[in-house]
């Protein structure tokens, strides 16, 4: 059994708070692991296409300056053997612009020693300029390096326009310094071939020389970019130690937006593209979709949060209860179990369905040999359609409680008075009768008890005979009896003679003595059980005869009389027999006949008891009021 102590123990509602907690924290664990790799899944796709995008620019990058460097070394190659003389330079005028057979090439450009312009593609008078301030011009004049040089972008002096140089260094015969052979792409060349590849509004491409000189970038209209020194940028550290191409998410020193990226440097030639997103722009439809997500999650777990706070609050209320119900069941439970009294719970169908332990002690039943059992099993045949009246009135709601006596059979000491308390239940929650309860209490003792009181104040101390007060009542009923069942009632009053003297003479105690005397033969010639013999008061007694004709009555009376003077009890001054004598006073009526009531019976009798006193006593008289009674002895 559960008792109150180990039910207050359980956890279940702290166990349910921290299932519901766990559920709560597992999904929004899981909601949010879940968004971290969609969004990483986003960004990883980003990076793929950067990468694609990195590939196709350094390719074409690649491919733009071969082109330059082929047309370079012929150029350059041509010089070297033909000398920069004026018939080789009028057919270099020539012949120039039949290299500039793509929009990739702007120009080309031949410079003599000093930075003078020999030659060129261009349509302009190009008599005064010179290049010999140029950078490029400088490092080819003070290198004898003969590879192509990429140099910064510069600002065109023929168009204006931005322009990225690739040079090569002509010698003289002997090995010194002859002049440049030039050629310049547009930076607008490149730029309008990134703009085809789609890297989002903040995105960029851009192509940069190994020193970290951009040399090209989208999206940069006012060409603001364009020749920016790049190399302090984190990208630039450790150079060398990078990988040629990689990811790289940098924020960006140009206009500092947060970007993904990918740089590949080119195999062949001292230069880079960078093709980089926006991170905000790539994870922004991730964004939209992931608020919505975790709006409806968090929307679910609140629910769930909500629902399991119902639940726990519930459940620990359910607790609290079921623990206060266990507490009253184990206190009434005591309180049926410790009373001395029999409690027993009846069903509908009359069967007990609870006993509590007394009954061993009061019937000699156990409660298991009890229960299941009729509960009007062992209840004595004269009583026991009372109870199932009782009980059935009860169980049909015509009442709330009853309390009756009744008697019950003892497993060993045969039958036994007991008073049983009995009430209705009611089913807690339909409100439907659903049993009785009686409370059964052992009543012998107190049924003896008031047995013996009832006989005692209806018993005369002296003589043990019926007292004036039984007599009183019993006449009344016998009255009525008669007068119902229309039979004749009788009545003897039956007077000491000359008792006073007695008393004088033998003393108070023998007068009690022989009030006794006369007492024993009267309760003998009360045959029948309606039979009354009565202490009337003092030395007078009364026989009170039911169903008794006025012959029989006075045949009673003279036989008291007989027996009496039988037992020849001397009294010495009741002359002439000097025995103790009675005289009687008999009447006999018929109730159902007249219209007085009893006393008109005891006052007949008294009045034949009177003549009977003047007619010389020991006699007895009846009243002639019904039968007259001629004295047998005058
Ligand atoms: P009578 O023949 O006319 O009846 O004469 P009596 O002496 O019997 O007259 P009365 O009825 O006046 O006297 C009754 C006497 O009975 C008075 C009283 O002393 C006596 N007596 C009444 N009750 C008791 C009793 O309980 N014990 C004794 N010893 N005497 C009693
Ligand atoms: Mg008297
Ligand atoms: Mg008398």
């Amino acid at each position: 059994m559960v008792t109150g102590r180990e039910l207050g123990k359980t956890r279940l509602p702290l166990w349910a708070a921290g299932f519901v907690v766990l559920i709560c924290v597992a999904i929004l664990g899981l909601s949010v692991w879940r968004e971290w790799e969609a969004r990483n899944a986003e960004l990883r796709n980003a990076e793929v296409d950067v990468a694609n995008v990195a590939h196709s620019l350094i390719q074409h990058a690649d491919d733009t300056f071969e082109l330059a460097d082929t047309i370079l070394v012929g150029l350059a190659h041509r010089l070297d053997l033909d000398g920069m003389g004026p018939d080789t330079i009028a057919k270099l005028q020539a012949y120039l612009p039949t290299r500039k057979s793509s929009d990739r090439i702007r120009g080309i450009f031949v410079y003599d020693e000093t930075g003078r312009w020999l030659a060129t593609t261009e349509q302009i008078d190009f008599s005064k300029l010179n290049n010999s301030d140029r950078e490029y011009f400088q490092r080819h004049r003070n290198s004898p390096d003969r590879s192509t040089l990429i140099g910064r972008p510069v600002r065109s002096r023929a168009g204006g326009q931005w322009i990225i140089t690739a040079s090569r260094r002509v010698n003289h015969p002997d090995g010194s310094f002859a002049g440049v052979a030039l050629l310049t792409i547009d930076v607008d060349y490149f730029v309008k071939f990134f703009e085809r590849f789609d890297v989002g509004s903040n995105g960029s491409a851009s192509l940069l020389n190994n020193d970290g000189i951009m040399l090209a970038r989208s999206r940069d209209e006012s060409g603001a970019f364009i020749g920016r020194d790049l190399s302090n940028a984190p990208l630039f550290r450790q150079w060398e130690s990078r990988p040629a191409a990689a990811v790289y998410y940098f924020k960006s020193p140009l206009d500092n937006v947060q970007r993904l990226s990918y740089y590949q440097r080119s195999s062949r030639y001292p230069l880079m593209v960078l093709a980089s997103k926006s991170q905000d722009e790539v994870l922004a439809p991730w964004q939209r979709a992931a608020a919505v997500r975790v709006a409806v999650v968090l929307g679910l777990v609140l629910l769930i949060a909500m629902i399991g706070f119902y639940l726990v609050r519930q459940l620990s209320q359910r607790q609290r209860m079921a623990q206060a119900l266990v507490a009253n069941e184990a206190h009434f439970r005591l309180l049926a179990e410790q009373s001395s009294d029999m409690v027993t719970r009846i069903g509908l169908d009359d069967r007990l369905l609870y006993v509590s332990p007394s009954c061993l002690r009061m019937i000699g039943w156990s409660p298991d040999e009890l229960v299941g059992k009729s509960a009007v099993a062992g209840i004595h045949t004269e009583d026991i359609e009372r109870v199932e009246q009782a009980v059935a009135a009860l169980k049909n709601g015509e009442a709330e409680e009853a309390r009756f006596v009744y008697r019950q059979r003892h497993r060993e000491k045969g039958d036994i008075w007991v008073e049983a308390a009995l009430h209705v239940t009611r089913a807690s929650d339909s409100g439907e009768i659903d049993g009785v309860v009686a409370v059964v209490r052992d009543m012998t003792e107190q049924k003896d008890l008031q047995d013996k009181l009832t006989s005692l104040a209806a018993a005369d101390g002296l003589t043990g005979l019926a007292n004036r007060r039984a007599f009183d009542e019993r006449l009344a009923d016998e009255w009525a009896r008669a007068r119902r069942d229309g039979t004749q009632l009788s009545l003897l009053l039956i007077d000491v003679d000359h008792f006073k003297t007695f008393n004088d003479h033998y003393g108070h105690l023998a007068g009690d003595g022989c009030l006794r005397a006369l007492g024993r033969i009267l309760s003998a010639h009360a045959r029948r059980p309606a039979d009354l013999a009565a202490r009337y008061g003092g030395e007078e007694f009364a026989m009170l005869l039911p169903n008794t004709v006025a012959d029989g009555c006075a045949e009673l009376g003279e036989e008291i009389r007989e027996a009496l003077r039988e037992l020849a009890m001397l009294h010495a001054q009741n002359l002439p027999s000097r025995l103790v004598t009675v005289s009687v006073g008999a009447a006999t009526s018929l109730p159902s006949q007249t219209t007085t009531d009893c006393s008109a019976l005891v006052a007949a009798a008294d009045r034949a008891l009177y003549a009977a006193k003047d007619g010389g006593r020991d006699r007895l008289v009846m009243s002639g009021q019904v039968v007259p009674w001629p004295a047998k002895r005058a």
